[in-house]
């Protein structure tokens, strides 16, 4: 049973049942919601909030994880966005997003002597070594990310010479690629990105240089991979069709909008959305769809789809829960260590400043 499910099941069950409403069942995806990356930077953010206590301003560079409810919520509580190193104070307390930042950046702030407490997601940091070995074995890297997001920027900037590599999104013609002859070509993507995409492009890649290193999965993380997985096996139950989808997730989150992708490519762009908060929804969204299917981003916080959920029981919907592959106990509580030394730091240096 999936950990939404169990929570639903201790619930009496008392809708409202205001009709008309056509949606007579929500299914909601087995695998959906916050990965070991995201419960790590949320725990850590908050805990440093909760110890600076709104004594001073702590920066983030980026939000910590995309999803603008954890960001308001953070913000409340003293967060500043600030991606600037220049308007960063010597001394002050900066965190680096989950997402990643520029190794060279964050050399620069501890020479300029500003507290880093880097929550970057070890699989980023997995997807950046490995560019560098590719770097140090002589080999030319093609990294797939999507433009203006902070993890191509976090993984390219671990590079020695940025010459040694070439960043394509998915609109990148792979034909159009100029790349070096007699040197081997290694292949790395965004953690984020479509499952399917990377797929489409290995083929492609594979037809201009049959050499090529394309090992699996290539940077896609677990989260990322179970998450689209359990969509595509919700749209493949073709006697039960989804009518429509809902993804519980924030406009910025790369994540949350590879799986709309996903229900756009089954439906259509008018039947696949992306919605923060019940607040969001328009029911007239929902003329003729008997079916519903529900997930959620990896940067989404439980609480914040059992309110979705609540918003459809209210109304007398059937909520059914698929299973997915991290209903599996190994996945129980699945996070990532915090960085503890950084921690201890930002406390101590706290402790020393506002001691009586
Ligand atoms: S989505 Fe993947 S890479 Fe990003 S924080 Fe989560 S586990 Fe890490």
């Amino acid at each position: 049973m999936s950990r939404l499910a169990e929570r639903f099941q201790q619930r009496p069950l008392a809708p409202e049942k205001l009709s008309p409403f056509p949606v007579e069942e929500l299914v909601v995806a087995g695998d959906l919601g916050p990965c070991g990356g995201v419960r790590m930077a949320i725990s850590v953010t908050k805990d440093i909030l909760d110890y600076v206590g709104g004594r001073e301003k702590v920066y983030a560079n980026n939000q910590p994880v995309h999803n603008r409810l954890v960001t308001e919520t953070f913000a409340g509580q003293g967060l500043v966005i600030e991606p600037d190193i220049n308007n960063i104070p010597a001394n002050s307390i900066w965190i680096l997003s989950a997402h990643g930042t520029d190794p060279h950046i964050v050399e620069k702030a501890k020479e300029k002597g500003i507290h880093v407490v880097n929550v970057e997601c070890p699989l980023v940091t997995k997807v950046r070594r490995e560019a560098q070995r590719a770097e140090e074995r002589g080999e030319h890297l093609i990294y797939r990310g999507a433009q203006n997001h902070p993890e191509p920027k976090a993984i390219l900037g671990g590079l020695n010479d940025i010459n040694h590599a070439t960043f394509i999104t998915d609109t990148t013609d792979p034909n159009s690629l100029t790349l070096p002859k007699n040197v081997p070509i290694r292949v790395l993507n965004q953690t984020t990105l479509s499952i399917r995409g990377v797929a489409e492009e290995i083929d492609s890649l594979r037809s201009l240089n049959p050499d090529i290193d394309l090992p699996n999965p290539m940077g896609i993380c677990y989260a990322t991979d179970n998450r689209q997985d359990s969509l595509y096996g919700m749209f493949s139950d073709l006697e039960n069709p989804i009518d429509f989808l809902i993804v519980v997730g924030s406009q910025n989150s790369h994540n949350s909008q590879e799986l709309r992708n996903i229900g756009v490519n089954f439906l259509g762009p008018q039947n696949a959305v992306l919605i923060d908060t019940p607040l969001d929804i328009d029911a007239g969204w929902f003329k003729g769809a008997k079916r519903v299917g529900l997930t959620s981003g990896a940067s989404v916080l439980d609480e914040y789809t059992v309110n979705v959920l609540e918003w459809f029981r209210a109304k007398g919907t059937k909520l059914t829960f698929l299973v997915g592959r991290e209903n599996d106990q190994r996945y129980d509580g699945l996070t990532f260590a915090a960085p503890k030394t950084e921690i201890e730091k930002v406390k101590r240096y706290i402790d020393l400043k506002y001691a009586v």
